[in-house]
């Protein structure tokens, strides 16, 4: 029997061949409430989701997006970030008064394209609502950023702050997270305020760092100091740390990310759509940090999906060997955090997608390494997040994808024409 209700709370998925840390294996998963109950036979259990032919691998993480910006995706030309900032900064302030239904349309066409590449995590500023509407895990981020559209969450923080708390004390399926833009984009009372929230909130904390070269040898020039010594020494890095980008780090950064046990995540196509330095990946690697991989917005990046992202480092840095890629995506993620996902095994998080095969052959000889390439030409059959099926047999089921499209198409078109 094919599962129909989105909150079934005991079901198998069968048939399939499960990713485990050695390869595919032939098994069936059940799934009890939001956890992965066992693996093996599921047999006698009623409800099913039927994975023969199919891969079945953990819900994928993307641990850096901008919700709000994908309905810039095509809109304006820009030449790098700061252009593109000062694009979308007007952009937002001519419409103004559609500022509410830009941001819903753009999350909400976001997320249905997130499902549909697999992703049942995402880390985004203000993420949280629309990620809960559509079933989807989120760790949202309260914003600080020097912005015109911004300025309330620094000049009204006390306020701001104490209602996204509430709202995401309220959520199943999402996390706060502090989101300091950028030392680009930062005052001294910006700084103030994430020192506070990291000493008493014991917040995650994400940043964009060392981006661009020309911030960097800003930076340098005001302070006499690297960005990430810059941080570390106001005590804005430490575990619960997500330095985004990366790409002008120095030997020395990478000392302090490692010495401090933060984590990294690489946005590499949209630095190569933004004209920035591809992160040295290897180094930072070799030395054994944590790595993660983001889309960015996706009006910046030039890959279709988180999986893209992935094979494009892979194809940039070939001297990389027996690295399993998935890592980056899955694992990696997790353990940024220590949290049970990313991970096909009993007693951690129902979050799976179900990749569709045309084939079965040789699937008992694909290779971790090559994972992310057979993936990266399969379509998403099933996704399930925190035990709900939140795309069954290639439909959605929380979110009405032609609606949203539309009105993402519409919108999308307003601001095309403001731009010519
Ligand atoms: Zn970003």
């Amino acid at each position: 029997m094919v599962l129909k209700s989105r909150n079934a709370q005991r079901f198998a998925i069968v048939g399939g061949h499960v990713l485990t840390k050695t390869g595919f294996t032939r098994a069936d998963i059940l799934v009890e409430k939001d956890m992965i109950a066992g693996i093996g036979n599921c047999k006698g259990v009623k409800d099913k989701i039927n994975a023969a032919s199919c891969l079945v691998v953990p819900g994928l993480t993307n641990m850096h997006a901008h919700m709000g910006e994908t309905i810039f995706r095509g809109t304006f030309e820009f030449s790098n970030l700061q252009e593109y900032i000062d694009k979308t900064e007007k952009t937002n302030l001519k419409m103004h008064d559609k500022s509410k239904a830009l941001r819903e349309i753009s999350s909400s066409e976001t997320i249905i394209e997130f499902l549909r590449s697999g992703i049942t995590t995402v880390w985004a500023g203000r993420c949280d609502q629309a990620c809960e509407v559509a079933g989807i895990r989120s760790f949202s981020g309260y914003m600080l950023m020097q912005s015109e559209k911004l300025q309330k969450y620094v000049n009204n923080f006390e306020v701001e702050f104490r209602e996204f708390t509430t709202k995401i004390g309220a959520t199943v399926l999402s996390n706060p997270f502090l989101f300091l833009h950028s030392l680009t984009y930062a005052t001294k009372e910006i700084i103030g305020i994430a020192k506070m929230v990291i000493k008493e909130k014991h917040f995650p904390l994400m940043i964009h760092v060392a981006e661009t070269i020309e911030e960097e040898k800003m930076i340098r020039k005001k302070t006499g100091r690297t960005s990430v010594r810059l941080l570390d020494e106001n005590g804005l890095i430490t575990g619960s740390t997500i330095l985004v980008h990366c790409c002008n780090v120095t030997d020395s950064d990478i000392d302090i990310i490692k010495k401090r046990n933060a984590t990294v995540v690489l946005c590499p196509t949209s630095n190569i759509r933004l004209k920035n330095n591809i992160p040295p990946f290897d180094k930072i690697l070799k030395k054994g940090i944590n790595v993660c991989v983001g889309t960015d917005g996706l009006a910046t990046t030039t890959s279709k999906n988180i999986i893209d992202e992935c094979l494009f480092l892979k194809d940039e840095f070939k001297t990389i060997k027996n690295f399993d890629w998935m890592t980056l995506i899955t694992t990696n993620p997790a353990k940024a955090l220590k949290i049970n996902t990313g991970t096909l095994c009993k007693g951690y998080a129902a979050d799976i997608s179900v990749f569709e095969m045309k084939s079965q052959n040789n699937i008992q000889k694909i290779k971790n390494i090559d994972v992310m390439s057979i993936l990266s030409m399969l379509k998403v059959k099933d996704v399930i997040c925190a035990g709900n099926p939140l795309i069954l047999d290639g439909k959605m089921t929380t979110m009405d994808e032609k609606k949203v499209e539309s009105e993402f198409a519409s919108l999308n078109r307003v601001i095309k024409d403001l731009w010519i």
